[in-house]
């Protein structure tokens, strides 16, 4: 049933975020309790639109105004149902996803948008409180065996559906635990690792078999997976960091973003570290302006860094939306994340052109120069604006400049094909070898959480119909179709 005139009554409201000065102290999630009844209140500015945009705008097609609906009628039974028919992990996305749900939320046109994300977290939360959420292992096997190689949120997805269906699932992961980016990439600050443990230990008992410390291609011999398994499912990310040669570039002190990530998030696990980086009275550079940045910029001030500057290539973005990203696309507006409230300073059109040292090899200062974007022959070029050569001190710099593909020495291993960029081609999410199906990052490039789930559960149906010549595992398209009746 739901309420429909919520949005003329109440504003947008989200949980308040710890002070700044206090969550710099600890790696703990930055939001404090939300009230149950604010949710509800939340929920209730859902206007149940004839064409739900944010359906769309979803790339797991949640159906979002009736699980707002039942959300609003404390039906929480009814609105964890909706919420997992479409979304294994919700608890991972109303975390972490930048919500392009929310983008396209037709209340976003004029006034701030329904709290989706919020709301998909607490349904999330109050499934596994109530125990909506335990383990359910298939009732019955198929007696086909299939290998899911890496253990993201791609992975996890992929293996979760295929356990349903009732196929024997074994997830390789080459890192001690598992999860890929949720685990090594994202901070705690972000996603405390509790809840991606909770999620591993629902899918083992339902019957999910995890190898860690597998690394396909050293430790287990992909033939091995070929001849023992009836499919194999790549979800092995795309890990291969940007790098940045430009002179200097050899200095102690310059570092891949992910490698001081990782070493981080495994302290707070409690992990044996083999090797100690820390920015603890250093002034860091984060070079590039995205996500990874951010969680540098986070990490940073946690570890009690002097100063911390996050440089960007390209122009300041707008701070609404302009002609070339309208509503209900996804908005190329600027975006102040929680660990830029903490401090930091961000630079725009700014060009990085050498790494400076002492004489002991040490990175000590980042030369730079501003730059403005002009357009020559219809393509927009850098031009460096004369007399704005500087350097800034600097004694660690972390290179959070994108990843450019999967891992090859795997691909080539198993013998399948690759598309221009790197990433495996696998239309429909079949390679070009039958029995091998590729999802996620290492399918479709960097991207995000909710669009890894959602690529492991569509290579989960293809695998299953390829397997069993049909298949009932659902597609997002069911939403969709849904939709039109
Ligand atoms: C620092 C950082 C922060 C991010 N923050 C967000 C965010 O806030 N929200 C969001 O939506 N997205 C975020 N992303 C992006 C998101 O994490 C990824 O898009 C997503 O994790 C991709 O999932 P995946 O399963 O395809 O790959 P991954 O998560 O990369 O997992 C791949 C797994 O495969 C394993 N593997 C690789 N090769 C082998 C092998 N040969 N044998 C065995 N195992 C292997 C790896 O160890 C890894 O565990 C972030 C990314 C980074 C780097
Ligand atoms: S998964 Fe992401 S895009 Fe989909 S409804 Fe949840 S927050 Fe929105």
């Amino acid at each position: 049933m739901g309420q429909h005139d919520g949005f003329l009554k109440y504003d947008r409201e989200l949980p308040s975020e710890r002070p700044p000065k206090d969550r710099v102290g600890d790696f703990k999630e930055i939001y404090e309790p939300f009230p149950e009844d604010k949710t509800k209140t939340q929920a209730s500015r859902c206007m149940d639109c004839g064409v739900p945009f944010c359906h769309s705008g979803c790339p797991l097609g949640n159906i979002i105004p009736e699980f707002n609906a039942a959300v609003h009628d404390e039906d929480w039974k009814e609105a964890v149902s909706i919420l997992y028919s479409t979304n294994n992990f919700p608890e991972f996305t109303g975390r972490i996803c930048p919500a392009p749900c929310e983008a396209s939320c037709v209340l976003g046109i004029n006034k701030p948008p329904v709290a989706i994300e919020h709301i998909e977290k607490t349904i999330a939360e109050k499934a596994h409180e109530l125990g909506y959420i335990t383990a359910h292992p298939p009732k019955q096997r198929t007696g086909k065996k299939i290998a899911v190689i890496g253990s993201g949120p791609a992975g996890l997805a992929a293996a979760d559906q295929l356990n349903k269906a009732g196929h024997w699932v074994t997830v390789f992961e080459r890192e001690s635990k598992v999860g890929g980016l949720l685990r090594y990439g994202i901070p705690d600050f972000k996603l405390e690792k509790w809840v991606v443990d909770r999620r591993i230990q629902i899918m083992d008992d339902e019957g999910v078999h995890f190898k860690v410390n597998a690394e396909v291609g050293k430790s287990i011999n992909p033939e091995m997976l070929k001849d023992e398994f009836d499919s194999i499912v790549v979800c092995t990310g795309s890990t291969v960091p940007r790098n940045l040669p430009i002179p200097g570039r050899d200095l102690k002190g310059i570092h891949f973003a992910m490698d001081f990530l990782t070493l981080q998030n495994k302290e707070v696990d409690g992990e044996q570290i083999e090797k100690k980086l820390t920015a603890k009275g250093k002034n860091v550079v984060v070079l590039g302006g995205g996500d990874t940045g951010s969680d540098c910029i986070g990490t940073s001030h946690r570890q009690g860094a002097a100063s911390v500057v996050q440089l960007e290539l390209m122009p300041k973005p707008q701070a609404k939306r302009g002609e070339s990203d309208p509503w209900p696309m996804w908005p190329m507006t600027l975006r102040t994340s929680s660990s830029h409230e903490e401090g930091g300073e961000r630079q725009w059109s700014i060009l990085t052109k050498e790494f400076i040292g002492n004489e002991s090899g040490e990175l000590t200062h980042v030369k730079l120069v501003d730059i403005e974007w002009v357009n020559q022959g219809g393509r927009q070029q850098m031009k460096e604006i004369e007399g704005t050569e500087r350097l800034i001190p600097c004694e660690l710099a972390l290179l959070a400049v994108g990843f450019t593909q999967p891992e090859s020495p795997l691909l080539d291993h198993l013998g399948v094909t690759k598309t221009n960029s790197g990433t495996v081609s696998a239309k429909d999410y079949q390679t070009n070898v039958e029995s091998i199906f590729a999802a996620g990052d290492a399918r479709r490039g960097q991207s995000l959480v909710v669009w890894a789930i959602s690529e492991g559960r569509e290579a989960a149906r293809q695998v299953d119909r390829y397997l069993m010549g049909s298949t009932e595992l659902p597609s997002k398209n069911d939403s969709f179709l849904s939709l039109e009746v």
